[in-house]
């Protein structure tokens, strides 16, 4: 045991516990919450979530734990204070800020995303890196949602904390969203040691469907199937369900989750003009190209019969480009496995 790891959870904890307390009782808090609530929460989510309201102040948090015996020097390690510049003393971290506290896998509070209440920058602060706080490998809810994957051996991913909250509400409880960075391998291998699949369901807009583009490998590498659930544009779940509607998020977005091979068939379209001809032919060889990513030539039918439809192209040919691709690629794979450096690694240790 490390007692000094064990106090930092603490006052973590300690620290939730105050500002979710403020939200609720203190003047400024009464601004915070009105502002959740205009965005789509209510009372009961707010205390599921233990979502809190850190005070426009340098040293209210400061202040309350070190009457609870905390160090300012423990504090800062914990995440929750920050030294000032020149050497004299110690600030809140997180001031004027909605906050959400986050939870290690095992449901311990590590740390925290602080939102503001308007367009300033950073939108969201996090917790510093700390012992506690790793972000490459926390997901947020993970420790809830773990319950859920063990039934349904799948979950959804999402871009940011609303979303989770808001999709959790209208009753998705295995969704889980990165600290506001990419998904990472440690990600991956936490996920797949609990589920099958996993739906991402991330933002409508550009940056959103290319964050999913980069998400699958990383899915598909550690053996979990990938699936994307598609947002109409320029749209995030949080404001499908406040526009729209739990009901209608479920049906019109969750149920219908698309797969790779179509969604990056939909993607590579956004990026072609299909009403010149020189954009058809590009977007059709790519989409070959796309098709022949997959092994099953029944699959690989499926997608090449509706690009013959559309395009107005033989099968045939279509088949045989696809096929030419495809075993391109087979003849390339061991050359990779050659210069894998793991099995290099392996070999130079004996
Ligand atoms: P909100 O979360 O209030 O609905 P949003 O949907 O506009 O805001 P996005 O810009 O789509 O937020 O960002 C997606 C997610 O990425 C956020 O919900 C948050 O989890 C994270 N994020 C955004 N900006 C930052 C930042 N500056 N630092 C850390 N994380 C961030
Ligand atoms: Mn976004
Ligand atoms: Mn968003
Ligand atoms: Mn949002």
């Amino acid at each position: 045991r490390d007692p000094e790891l064990d106090a930092s959870y603490e006052a973590n904890e300690l620290a939730a516990k105050f500002y979710h307390y403020l939200l609720n009782n203190s003047a400024q808090g009464q601004e915070a919450k009105a502002y959740l609530i205009e965005r789509g929460l209510n009372g009961r989510l707010i205390d599921e979530f233990t979502i809190g309201f850190a005070p426009e102040s340098w040293d209210t948090l400061s202040r309350f734990l070190q009457s609870r015996g905390y160090e300012p020097e423990l504090l800062e390690k914990a995440g929750l204070l920050s030294a000032k510049n020149d050497g004299s003393g110690h600030v809140d971290r997180f001031r004027a800020r909605i906050m959400f506290p986050i939870r290690a896998k095992d449901g311990k509070i590590c740390g925290f995303a602080g939102r503001v209440m308007d367009d300033s920058k950073p939108k969201y602060l996090n917790t510093p890196e700390t012992k506690l706080f790793a972000k490459s490998k926390l997901l947020y809810q993970l420790h809830s949602a773990r319950a859920v994957f063990r039934k349904k051996r799948s979950a959804v991913l999402f871009e940011g904390y609303m979303d989770v909250i808001k999709a959790w509400s209208a009753g998705v409880k295995n969704g889980i969203a990165a600290m506001g960075t990419a998904l990472t391998d440690d990600h991956a291998a936490l996920l797949s040691r609990e589920v099958d699949e996993v739906i991402l369901c991330y933002d409508g807009d550009d940056a959103g469907q290319a964050a999913a583009m980069k998400s699958i490998p990383i899915l598909e590498k550690v053996g979990l199937k990938a699936l994307i659930a598609i947002l109409p544009k320029g749209m995030d779940p949080d404001e499908h369900i406040t526009r729209f509607g739990a009901e209608t998020f479920i049906r019109e977005v969750m149920e219908h989750p698309v797969s790779v091979t179509k969604f990056k068939l939909l993607y590579s379209r956004r990026n072609h003009t299909l009403l010149g001809e020189e954009g058809r032919r590009n977007y059709v060889m790519e989409a070959v190209g796309i098709v022949a990513e997959l092994d099953s030539r029944t699959e690989q039918e499926i997608y090449l019969k509706e690009l013959s439809r559309e395009f107005e192209l033989s099968l045939e040919s279509l088949k045989q480009d696809c096929h030419g691709i495809w075993s391109e690629r087979q003849k390339s794979r061991p050359d990779r496995d050659k210069n894998d450096i793991s099995w290099n690694n392996g070999r130079n240790e004996t």
